[in-house]
């Protein structure tokens, strides 16, 4: 059996890893508070290096998947650092060890690493411009893991979503109770992503590449983008949610949202206009894609019902 060892098992995407990833071999989580609700947990503190090596030294993965990271886009460009160490630092660090001691990593990057001046999905080897310091230390962290010499995978995915962490989807339901009317950005197009699909997705990816043979993994070591089919405004992701989620009573009526640019919504960090993402590589290598946006956004908004619908039951 396969030591895998899963760093930030309390995210959006690492929440749904640990409960996917135990088939593919014994699996160790790594937390900042130590639990992760399922299978045995670590303590770790990943933007201390002792911390980290000292992990990696007591557990001793075959695989490291890493779904740690510095997601806060606005705080990066006020923390730069902080950014750079769980974005750059550390997937440089995890590339170093796993290359010395014969392991493999799976990590993920973002749509960030763009720059949004596109006409077409942008494809694996499309030229990289971040807009701000997340993008630029996703990008460095990127660059730091495919330059160490270790088997890796890059997933590359965009808008993330789920019943539980900070995102748009939560943030939309919880206004939609408090208001009658919102101002969303409709000059943004992407494709929203659900962390069980992409968690679902890693652990398909995963199997079939430790199958391989060293060398057959490390000839389809890279990056490879891993988003939902289609696309939609942040505009018009709000509005699929309010129809949705009244049809299913996770609110008692729609608000009415209003479309507005970027400039009416000012953040510390610019945005990419066009974040969508071309997922042939992945399909045509691992045999793996994701449904339409609409579909996974149903499949969450069940979940949330159903869990709603348990909570009044109890
Ligand atoms: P989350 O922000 O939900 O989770 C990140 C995890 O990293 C958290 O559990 C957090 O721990 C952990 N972490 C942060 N700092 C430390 C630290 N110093 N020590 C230990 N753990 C730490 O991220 P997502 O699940 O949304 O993102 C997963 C991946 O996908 C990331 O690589 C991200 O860059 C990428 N991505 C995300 C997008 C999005 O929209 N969210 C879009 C595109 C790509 P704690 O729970 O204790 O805070």
């Amino acid at each position: 059996m396969k030591r895998i060892l899963l760093l930030g098992a309390n995210g959006q995407v690492g929440f749904e890893l640990a409960r996917m990833l135990p088939p593919l071999g014994d699996l160790i989580c790594a937390t900042r508070n130590g639990s992760a609700g399922v299978a045995p947990c670590e303590h770790a503190d990943l933007a201390d290096v002792d911390s980290t090596m000292d992990l990696l030294e007591r557990v001793a993965p075959d695989v490291i998947v890493n779904a740690a990271a510095w997601t806060a886009v606005d705080r990066a460009e006020d923390e730069p650092e902080a950014a750079l160490q769980l974005n750059a630092r550390l997937p440089s660090l995890l590339g170093a060890w796993a290359s010395n001691a014969g392991a493999a990593v799976l990590h993920y990057s973002t749509d960030y690493v763009f720059n949004g001046q596109g006409d077409r999905p942008w494809r694996e080897d499309d030229a990289t411009a971040p807009l701000g310091v997340y993008g630029q230390s996703k990008l460095a962290g990127e660059q730091a893991l495919a330059g160490s010499g270790c088997r890796h995978l890059i997933l590359r995915t965009a808008w993330v979503y789920a019943a539980r962490g900070h995102n748009f989807l939560l943030t939309m339901l919880r206004l939609a109770r408090q208001r009658d009317e919102l101002r969303v950005v409709a000059d943004q197009t992407g494709s929203p992503t659900p962390a069980p699909l992409i968690a679902a997705a890693t652990a398909a990816i995963l199997a079939r590449w430790l199958a391989l043979a060293d060398e057959a993994q490390r000839a389809r070591s890279g990056v490879y983008h891993l988003s939902s089919a289609g696309s939609c405004t942040w505009h018009q992701f709000a509005e699929t949610i309010f129809e949705r989620a009244e049809a299913c009573e996770l609110i008692a009526r729609r608000p009415t949202v209003q479309a507005i640019g970027s400039n009416e919504f000012p953040t510390p960090a610019q945005r990419p206009s066009w974040s969508v993402l071309d997922n042939t590589r992945l399909r045509e290598t691992f045999d793996v894609a994701l449904p339409d946006w609409q579909l996974g956004l149903d499949r969450v908004l069940s979940d949330l019902a159903a869990c709603t619908q348990t909570t009044t039951e109890n």
